[in-house]
């Protein structure tokens, strides 16, 4: 039989394609993706007024901090510790450094915890461990490379939640710009059963101190644990450019540019090795969710993906970034860049129960 490649086809309400395998248009050109946005943004997202749901925090916080807030540097947390410090809550400011920070990134950090007056715990992984995993992924030739490091900084921020009690979570998730990402284009950070088995592989040292939350124990914790997870985005009218417009003045914020630039690795691998290994573009899923929650136009966004995601300069630029940071040279890089692409399902995975990823994909998205 003869294998034809299927036709490109881009939506005509959001900007997905193609480049995701499994996209599905119906008779009108819509997506599966943005019709799923919009139905689960007016039927499943909890839209209650903020106020409401500052003082259930309130209510419910056994510890002497309301929350904790895990702060990256970027706008949406940034956003959040805006938000907890404006209806008077008293939070943790958590930051787990993987080394990778950019200075706009530091910068945001000092000016969160400067700004809010918040207690804050600085937490650095361990470097070498983490530039292990790290390697390990890229040995293994799987396409998750993001999975490692939101697993650790979730399993830190849950194990500094217990040192002090704290059972509230702020999350910088939202809908209004997010809320779209195909499964084919990332792994699930869920799955500690994966990340150490594609280490246990390809890993060249003990992981001693990092630290790792399993998916089921997640769950508990979620569920009967008594963890709450709030999106406070979700419950004001966010909009990310009026957003970064007013942190900008009121704080001093350091506008890093494209979501989620303000980290060195996370820029490289979305904005060079997505798109030139495994062949999509991470911004489509970023700036969908734009379109979908009216902060941008169709047009708008399409005359922005014109743009490559890096300029050339910029390449050259950041490869020399990633590859001291990774300590590899580029003949490595370029290796890693040519080698067959392989499944995570290769390794141990959580990811044939796809119950429990499902069910823990529900009680985050609230
Ligand atoms: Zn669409």
């Amino acid at each position: 039989m003869k294998m034809t490649s299927r036709e490109y086809q881009r939506c005509n309400r959001c900007v997905m394609d193609t480049t995701d395998p499994n996209i599905i248009f119906d008779e009108n050109g819509i997506c599966n993706h943005c019709t799923e946005w919009f139905d689960v943004w007016e039927t499943r997202i909890d839209k209650r007024p903020i106020e409401k749901v500052i003082s259930e925090i309130k209510q419910n916080s056994p510890s002497r901090y309301d929350a904790i807030v895990g702060i990256s540097g970027g706008i949406d947390s940034g956003m959040v510790a805006y938000l907890a410090k404006k209806h008077d809550l008293n939070v943790l400011l958590l930051h787990v450094d993987d080394g990778w920070n950019t200075n706009e990134a530091k910068h945001n950090v000092k000016t969160i915890v400067e700004k809010t007056g918040f207690d804050f715990e600085h937490v650095h992984v361990d470097e070498e461990e983490f530039g292990d995993i790290t390697l390990s992924y890229f040995k293994a030739g799987v396409q998750g490379l993001e999975a490692v490091t939101d697993h650790l900084i979730v399993a830190t921020l849950h194990e500094v939640m217990d040192k002090y009690g704290i059972k509230t979570i702020l999350s910088g998730g939202n809908w209004a710009t997010e809320g779209i990402m195909p499964l084919a284009w990332v792994y699930t950070q869920h799955d500690d059963k994966n990340i150490r088995s594609i280490h246990k592989k390809f890993g060249t040292i003990p992981l001693k101190n990092t630290k790792f939350l399993g998916i089921l124990t997640k769950t508990w914790r979620l569920t009967r644990g008594g963890i709450k997870s709030y999106r406070l985005l979700n419950h004001i009218n966010y909009n990310r450019e009026e957003s970064i417009k007013k942190l900008v003045e009121e704080w001093g914020w350091a506008d890093y540019g494209r979501k989620h630039q303000e980290n060195i690795y996370t820029r490289f691998v979305e904005a060079y090795i997505f798109p030139r290994r495994f062949g999509f573009d991470f911004r489509l899923a970023y700036y969908s969710p734009l379109i979908c929650s009216g902060q941008k136009t169709r047009e708008e966004i399409l005359e922005l993906l014109k743009e490559p995601p890096f300029t050339d300069e910029e390449i050259a630029r950041e490869k020399q970034l990633f590859l001291k940071g990774m300590k590899i040279t580029e003949e490595q890089f370029e290796e890693f860049m040519e080698m067959p692409i392989r499944s995570h399902d290769e390794f141990a995975t959580h990811s044939r129960d796809q119950r429990i990823i499902g069910f823990m994909r529900k009680i985050l998205r609230r």
